[in-house]
């Protein structure tokens, strides 16, 4: 019972409650919208709800409590997720900015993670994660034929449970494609399993693009075996003649001495211009020939090659004519270089020439272009061979005849000076009727 103001029923009680309890309306008002900070008020005096109001009193502070804990919990978590992003951005820069390709997978074999470098190499669908590894690093083997899923080494590895690796000195040769119609690239490839309590949770591929490296191995081991071959001959014939002049019982007349030594000096000779033209085309081939271009007047090379090639012209007895138009203005181009073009030109237009026959060296400005016309009347190239004249090594079927000493060198070499020069070049030939080389190498802009 209450112990002040003692109501005199039961309706008189119920209203006294009643007002006492409409007191608590704003406290939950608030609580409601979450806001925990009224204070209950509590009469000064004890009553039946005292208990009660002390008791909600608690529950508030305690709530305000856990609420303060839990915002701090929060602002902390957000702080720490800040942190996560940040450091996965820095991380994730350092990887795409990584010259190597890197993708992980999961155990089963989908890609949960990739970078710029990757996808580069496996083309930008690979930017999809979830997809199998298999799927999109499709490798091709050297003849360009799949390598079959149960061969994949991502597989490979993953059922090994060790790392596996591909790369120059290891392993068949690898290719991806970075897009369709694009050109297939080698790679080299390392797969780490990652294990996780003793089971392999996925793996991390390394990817390396090998192509360059792979190509200058080629052209380097190319380089040598041409070297190999092509100088065994006029060293074979060196060997025959000078052991023949050295052999007393051969009783040699002077014409046969003569002859002898004549042609241990033309296969000497031939050795030399083989030697120049694969230094010419390792340099190419291995990316180590340094141009530097400058105005060069073109009518200043031809006048120095057509003297080096003065006596062969003279022996040919063959008419050279020169036609340089008044317009030239200076080639931008290796003074070098533009030495090794026309020297080919001209000594090809010789060298397929026939005894007597007639050679025209035309120089014309064209806008910005310098053009350079050779033309001869001599045994021509035969059609279904013009398409490999600049071809490495090759020499048509007639000119083997024509003249032994080629070195199927000179085109090559030609063609890859003009084009890095920004220029082009090009023939009309008829077999038996002649040929005419021309090349466009561009003119300084003034
Ligand atoms: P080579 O040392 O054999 O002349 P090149 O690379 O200079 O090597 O030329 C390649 C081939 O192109 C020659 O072997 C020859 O078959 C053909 N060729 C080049 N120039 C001429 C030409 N003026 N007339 C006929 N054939 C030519």
């Amino acid at each position: 019972m209450p112990n002040s103001g003692a109501p005199t029923d039961l309706a008189e009680y119920q209203k006294h409650i009643r007002g006492r309890l409409k007191t608590l309306t704003p406290v939950f008002a608030k609580a409601v919208i979450g806001d925990f900070s009224s204070q209950v008020p509590i009469p000064k005096e004890e009553d039946e709800l005292t208990e009660f109001f002390v008791g909600v009193q608690i529950i508030l502070d305690t709530i305000r409590e856990k609420v303060g804990e839990l915002e701090t919990s929060l602002t902390d978590l957000h702080a720490a997720n800040n942190i996560i992003a940040s450091e996965k951005a820095r991380v994730e820069a350092i990887l795409d900015g990584l010259g190597e390709g890197l993708l992980t997978v999961d155990d089963s074999w989908r890609i949960n993670y990739i970078n710029e470098p990757a996808i580069a190499l496996l083309g930008d669908n690979a930017r999809i994660l979830g997809q199998e590894a298999t799927q999109i690093m499709r490798l091709e083997d050297a003849a360009g034929k799949l390598i079959p899923e149960a061969k994949h080494p991502v597989l490979r590895a993953i059922g090994k449970r060790r790392r596996v690796s591909v790369d120059m000195t290891k392993g068949a040769a690898l290719y991806v494609r970075p897009g369709s119609g694009q050109e297939r690239r080698r790679i080299a490839l390392t797969i780490t399993p990652i294990l996780r309590a003793g089971r392999v949770a996925g793996a991390a591929v390394v990817l390396r693009d090998i192509t360059e490296e792979s190509n200058i191995d080629w052209a380097k081991s190319e380089i040598i075996s041409i070297a190999s071959h092509q100088l065994r001959t006029p060293l074979t014939a060196i060997k025959w003649y000078v052991a023949a002049l050295l052999r007393e019982e051969e009783d040699l007349t002077p014409e046969q001495t003569d002859k002898y030594l004549q042609r241990v000096y033309d296969a000497n000779q031939h050795m030399i211009e083989l030697v120049d033209a694969l230094l010419n085309v390792s340099r190419i081939d291995l990316g180590t020939l340094t141009l530097l271009p400058k105005a060069v007047k073109l009518e200043v090379t031809l006048k120095e090659v057509l003297k080096e090639l003065a006596v062969e012209i003279k022996n040919k007895e063959l008419t050279v004519d020169v036609e340089v138009n008044h317009e030239m203005r200076p080639a931008f181009i290796d003074p070098n270089g533009v030495h090794i073009i026309l020297q080919n030109l001209v000594s090809n237009a010789v060298k397929y020439s026939a005894k007597g026959g007639r050679v025209v060296v035309a120089l014309q400005q064209q806008s910005q272009n310098a053009l350079i016309t050779v033309r001869d009347d001599g045994c021509g190239i035969p059609a279904d061979q013009q398409r490999k004249i600049f071809t490495k090594l090759f020499r048509a079927s007639n000119a083997t005849k024509v003249a032994t000493d080629g070195t199927g060198l000179g085109l090559y070499v030609t063609k890859a000076l003009i084009e890095r020069a920004g220029g082009r070049i090009w023939f009309d030939s008829v077999e038996g009727s002649g040929t005419t080389f021309y090349a466009i190498i561009p003119s300084k802009i003034a």
